[in-house]
């Protein structure tokens, strides 16, 4: 079975998320082609070239791709789309806009946030926000499916050298141009690849008592900072720190939850974690069912301690 994946980069560096649905690729078989769109990307394409069972790299190079917009990229899938019985990309926001275009295009099903595949033809699919898992068939003629990065490991960097290849583009859309990002720069690893997550909750009352608090613990522990949707939604932390069930997954093997009640939707995003640790000064909260290690503490008092006894 030859499959496609939809190569996703940022500043010169192949996502982690995309190295992931390599990995998942695998299973359905050895023909793995990434396809990588943008304007310079040559370094990304070499070091995809590298990583351990991709057969070719094919890239497309053109300044319409300069920016990720979906109309654009997604004609392009489709204009390969034939040598492929399926396409493969990681469920960020990337994937899950792209996908859905490049299926209705092809007039096929898609299916969303694989985390295990079973055969060419079954997946399994977390519903009602993670509380079950669904085996899926698909019966399409081109499988068209996203998988959820946190599920896979990432292919490594090996001596691979496969083959490089230069597609032409396709036309243009005229009915959407990219106007502007506004993106958040941060030394600190990336959310949903982090090895340590330090999350906060509404709790923490206001954005400077956010950072101040869990910045220091991160810094020590060279996590990712997250944060529940209520946090989010009163001001306290950026959009982007979001995790759950419609924010970032994440499964670290440390997460730190901090004045977080561990309501469902959060938990969606949290439950394949390693090991969750939780401070709440609420014995009966929630993320305590959740939590492999539990401080029932005023978190104003606790994570200065915490972040205190750390050594540097
Ligand atoms: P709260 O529920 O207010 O809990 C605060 C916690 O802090 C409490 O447990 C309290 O005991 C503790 N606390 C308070 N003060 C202290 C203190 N001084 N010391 C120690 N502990 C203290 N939420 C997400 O997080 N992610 C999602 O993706 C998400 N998606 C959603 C999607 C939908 C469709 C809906 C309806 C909701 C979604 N939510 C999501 C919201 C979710 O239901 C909860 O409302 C939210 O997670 C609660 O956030 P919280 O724990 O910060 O706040």
């Amino acid at each position: 079975m030859s499959t496609l994946i939809i190569a996703e980069y940022d500043q010169q560096r192949l996502r982690a998320s995309t190295r992931s649905a390599i990995t998942a690729a695998a299973v359905l078989g050895d023909a793995i082609d990434v396809l990588i769109a943008g304007e310079n990307v040559g370094a990304v394409a070499e070091q995809i070239a590298r990583l351990n069972g991709v057969r070719r790299v094919r890239v497309a190079d053109d300044a319409r791709y300069a920016n990720p917009l979906a109309e654009n990229l997604a004609p392009l899938i489709v204009s390969i789309a034939n040598d492929y019985q399926a396409i493969i990309s990681a469920a960020t926001s990337f994937g899950k806009n792209l996908l859905p275009r490049v299926a209705a295009l092809l007039d096929v099903d898609m299916v969303s946030e694989v985390t295990a595949i079973i055969d060419s033809n079954t997946y399994v699919r977390p519903i009602y926000a993670g509380h079950l898992n669904a085996t899926v068939r698909n019966e399409a003629a081109v499988k068209i499916f996203t998988i959820r990065a946190t599920a896979f490991e990432p292919a490594i960097e090996g001596d691979n050298t496969a083959a490089i290849e230069t597609l032409a583009a396709t036309e243009a859309t005229s009915l959407a141009h990219w106007v502007g990002s506004a993106i958040q720069r941060s030394e600190r690893p990336e959310l949903s690849t982090a090895s340590v997550v330090v999350s906060g909750g509404r709790s923490l009352g206001s954005a400077e008592k956010f950072q101040q608090l869990l910045t220091p613990l991160a810094t020590k522990l060279n996590a990712a900072i997250g944060a529940t949707r209520a946090a989010v939604d009163a001001g306290i932390a950026p959009n982007e720190y979001q995790v759950g069930q419609t924010g970032t997954v994440v499964a670290p093997d440390l997460y730190i939850a901090v004045g977080v009640s561990g309501a469902t939707q959060h938990i969606a995003g949290i439950k394949d974690s390693r090991v969750i640790v939780a401070i709440n000064h609420d014995p009966d909260a929630q993320i305590f069912q959740w939590a492999d290690y539990g401080l029932v503490a005023d978190l104003f008092d606790s994570v200065t301690e915490l972040e205190k006894s750390l050594l540097h």
